[in-house]
């Protein structure tokens, strides 16, 4: 029998908050345009899987089309000899465009990507962060002199030029914007492709670049789908540097064509992030950042700490807890106030995620709560998943070792630290690792040991614009966010003069 979880309890589905008036054409050179066939494609709220909005479906020609301008916008001395302090101020103004129109961006963020209105609001708080951190090192970016005797020496940071941005479709504004930020920041232009599920906040955010005074062609947005326009722009002998965000196979494949013409990547990829817990741990605190590292967003985080490495003293007690918080977890559409979970992107992803449920199955690991969709209620329409937890699964189960990115832990246990740290190093990914522990030697030789790009003691999985965030092993390559993104956005340019 299917777990009742609170949603079942509510039948009626309250009404959603109406679409904030937001554009529906690519956005190219300042511009809002049709795409070059007219085609257009529809937005679907999915958790009622119904369309918003139709929105220009981008082609080649449009892709082409936006890199021109953004390269003519790069030539351009409005932008190219733009003093770093006015850029600096121009994101701030960004900021303050994204604060103006606060409720529109949540509102639209939540309702093509079905989280709740809570974690939307996170979402857009994070952007303006974003934009206002970056735009503080605008004008403290510079070159250096290197002492050579009989010589005058010195480095120039220099923009890159157009920088493609490829985003995925679970924090839509937020993980464009993470590159985006940098990029504009020091100088470069920008064209981005957004997930064909959720377009909708990347047209919003054209419109609040232009308000806020960017020169035409600077920033850009063409949606369209991956293999026409992305992989486009992703090829285009003008585009410099590509950040792609998103799965590791089409991650891979945009790898390759990038590495053709030669290109710069970033790549944030995906995770299988382990949560290791030791005896000594508040185990109430670390149930509750284990259920929302889980459980978050409908578990659609890249580093959702989605293995959990429990020792043998402790699991009962955290297994128990852990039923109990996913039990209590109120799944609903995202405007609904006491929606704590919100319901998976799209209907296909969720079959997707119904697969791994139904290799569970087959596999026979041990589900302790949670483990279907459902069906009742104000869920009904859409495409949730009940909170899922599986204890007893062993490294050999399909669900341990991919990404199932949606609202399912796997569980097992171990005996000792040897043990802890061999799992929770079992994988190709290398995202991000929690660990639960008093012990304070413990705690910073497990960091030293996990093999992943951000490790958090006593934590969930959470973020800040002023910290780096990069996967190692397959789940990416380079560094955004803090100081280290200026790193991708930049090149060192170094100058000799004989005296
Ligand atoms: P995806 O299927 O890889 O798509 C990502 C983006 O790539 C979309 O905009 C997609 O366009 C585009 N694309 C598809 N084919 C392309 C091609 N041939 N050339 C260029 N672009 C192409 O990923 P997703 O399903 O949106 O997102 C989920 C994945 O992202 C998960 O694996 C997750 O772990 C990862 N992720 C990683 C991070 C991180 O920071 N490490 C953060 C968030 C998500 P269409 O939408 O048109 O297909
Ligand atoms: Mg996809």
């Amino acid at each position: 029998m299917a777990q009742a979880t609170r949603t079942e309890k509510k039948d009626a589905i309250q009404a959603p908050p109406e679409l904030p008036q937001c554009p529906t054409g690519l956005f190219i050179g300042g511009a809002s345009r049709e795409a070059s066939n007219g085609a257009t494609s529809p937005v679907v709220d999915p958790a009622l899987n119904e369309p918003l909005v139709e929105v220009a479906k981008g082609t080649a020609e449009d892709a082409r089309a936006a890199i021109d301008a953004a390269q003519q916008a790069f030539e351009n001395p409005e932008w190219r000899n733009m003093d770093s302090a006015k850029r600096g101020k121009l994101l701030l103004k960004l900021a303050d465009q994204v604060k103006k129109r606060f409720n529109d961006f949540a509102v639209l963020e939540m309702r093509q990507n079905g989280k709740t209105m809570r974690e939307a609001q996170g979402d857009i708080g994070f952007v303006a962060n974003t934009l206002t951190y970056a735009a503080g090192y605008a004008d403290k970016t510079h070159g250096q002199t290197i002492d050579i005797p009989g010589r005058f020496n010195y480095t120039l940071r220099e923009p890159l030029g157009v920088t493609v941005h490829v985003a995925p479709w679970n924090y839509p504004l937020l993980l464009s914007v993470r590159g985006i930020a940098p990029a504009l920041a020091l100088g470069n232009t920008v064209v981005l492709k957004p997930a064909s599920w959720t377009p909708l906040t990347s047209l919003l955010f054209a419109e609040a670049a232009q308000a806020a005074g960017f020169p035409d062609g600077v920033f850009n947005v063409v949606p369209g789908p991956g293999g026409e326009v992305g992989e486009t722009l992703v090829t285009h002998p003008k585009t410099e540097s590509v950040t792609f965000t998103g799965s590791c196979t089409v991650g891979t494949h945009v790898m390759e064509q990038a590495a053709k013409g030669v290109k710069r990547t970033v790549m944030e990829l995906g995770g299988k992030s382990p949560v290791v817990v030791f005896p000594d741990a508040d185990i109430d605190k670390a149930i509750k950042g284990i259920g929302w590292g889980i459980f978050a967003n409908a578990g659609q985080m890249c580093w959702a700490g989605s293995r959990l490495i429990v020792h043998e003293d402790v699991k009962d007690d955290v297994y128990n807890g852990l039923k109990t918080f996913a039990e209590r977890l109120t799944a609903a559409p995202g405007w609904h106030e006491d929606a704590r979970m919100g319901s998976l992107v799209h209907k296909d992803h969720m079959k997707t995620v119904e697969g791994f449920l139904e290799s569970a199955k087959e596999d026979g690991a041990n589900l302790l709560t949670g483990g279907h969709r459902i069906t009742e209620g104000a869920c009904a329409k859409g495409n949730f998943i009940e909170p899922t937890v599986y204890t007893d699964t062993t490294p050999d189960m399909k669900i341990w070792q991919e990404e199932i990115f949606g609202p399912v832990l796997v569980a097992t246990s171990f005996a000792d630290e040897e043990e802890g740290v061999r799992l929770a190093n079992d994988s190709t990914f290398g995202l991000w690792g929690g660990v639960w522990t008093r012990d304070i030697s413990r705690a910073h030789h497990m960091a030293n040991r996990i093999d992943a790009g951000m490790v958090a003691i006593n934590d969930g999985p959470i973020t800040f614009p002023q910290t780096p965030f990069s996967g190692f092993k397959q789940s990416g390559v380079g560094t955004e966010q803090g100081l280290y993104a200026r790193d991708q956005y930049t090149r060192v340019k170094n100058v000799m003069l004989r005296l």
